[in-house]
């Protein structure tokens, strides 16, 4: 069985200006070599910088988003084919933001994920339970539900998906789950990815929610913890470089 990848992926969420991009982007674009694959998710506006500015390079770029269809009358929205034709190789779906502020539910997340995959694009599915379901000893569930409707797209196509276990408690709160909590989810994660495909064991599972140069090095120790969704600390040029070592 082949071991999952290694991956940090920076999203940016709404945040960069042109100009701060540019020097982010050059300090990401001169990390040292690793195995570690790298990919910066940005707004949708600035990929033809990003493109511009990582080509050449082994940091792959991304984008927050992909509508669910391939064309067509969706204003406002932005397929798989157009983040192509940016230099995008990956896409988040589901972000727990997302499914909050734009009301997206599980099964709309799998239809991004389908499109993804159809336009060649590695589609991270984020998924999390909020501190309420966690005290309801609801968390498991919560994120099985989630994954549930990927099962098709896990099924045929587990070989070019990555999931992200993101507590919602965790994102942009500077609460962490402990390195012990992240793994035991992580680990049911992976069981629950190999019940619907046993060669599902490969799909990389990232942790997100206030990683930081501090924390990262433990948490991506953790035996199923295959490396992290940043988000704020992603932001910053020496914390983000900091946080792609300690995954390698
Ligand atoms: C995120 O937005 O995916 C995230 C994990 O944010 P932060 O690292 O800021 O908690």
């Amino acid at each position: 069985m082949t071991k999952p990848d290694r991956w940090v992926i920076g999203n940016w969420k709404m945040n960069g200006s042109l100009a701060s991009n540019a020097d982010l982007l050059e300090a990401v674009r001169g990390k040292p070599e690793s195995s570690v694959k790298v990919a910066v998710c940005a707004p949708f506006p600035y990929l033809n910088q990003v493109q511009r500015a990582l080509g050449g390079s082994d940091v792959q770029s991304g984008a927050q988003d992909v509508c669910e269809h391939g064309s067509g009358a969706y204003t406002g929205q932005v397929s798989g084919a157009m983040l192509r034709e940016f230099g995008a190789t990956v896409v988040l779906v589901g972000h727990s933001e997302r499914r909050q502020f734009n009301g997206e539910t599980s099964e709309l997340v799998a239809a991004k994920a389908a499109a993804a995959l159809a336009t060649g694009l590695t589609p991270v599915i984020c998924v999390g339970e909020t501190l309420t379901q966690r005290v309801a000893g609801l968390a498991e569930a919560t994120v099985a539900a989630q994954l549930a409707p990927c099962a098709v797209l896990l099924a045929t196509s587990s070989a070019r998906v990555v999931v992200a276990y993101e507590p919602v408690w965790a994102i942009g709160t500077g609460k962490t789950a402990s390195p012990a909590e992240a793994q035991a989810m992580h680990a049911f994660i992976r069981t629950q990815l190999t019940a619907i495909e046993p060669s599902a064991a490969s799909v990389s599972v990232l942790y997100g929610g206030s990683v930081k140069a501090s924390n990262a090095k433990e948490l991506f120790s953790q035996p199923d913890i295959d490396g992290g969704l940043i988000g704020g600390a992603s932001l910053v040029a020496a914390d983000f470089l900091a946080i792609i070592s300690a995954a390698g």
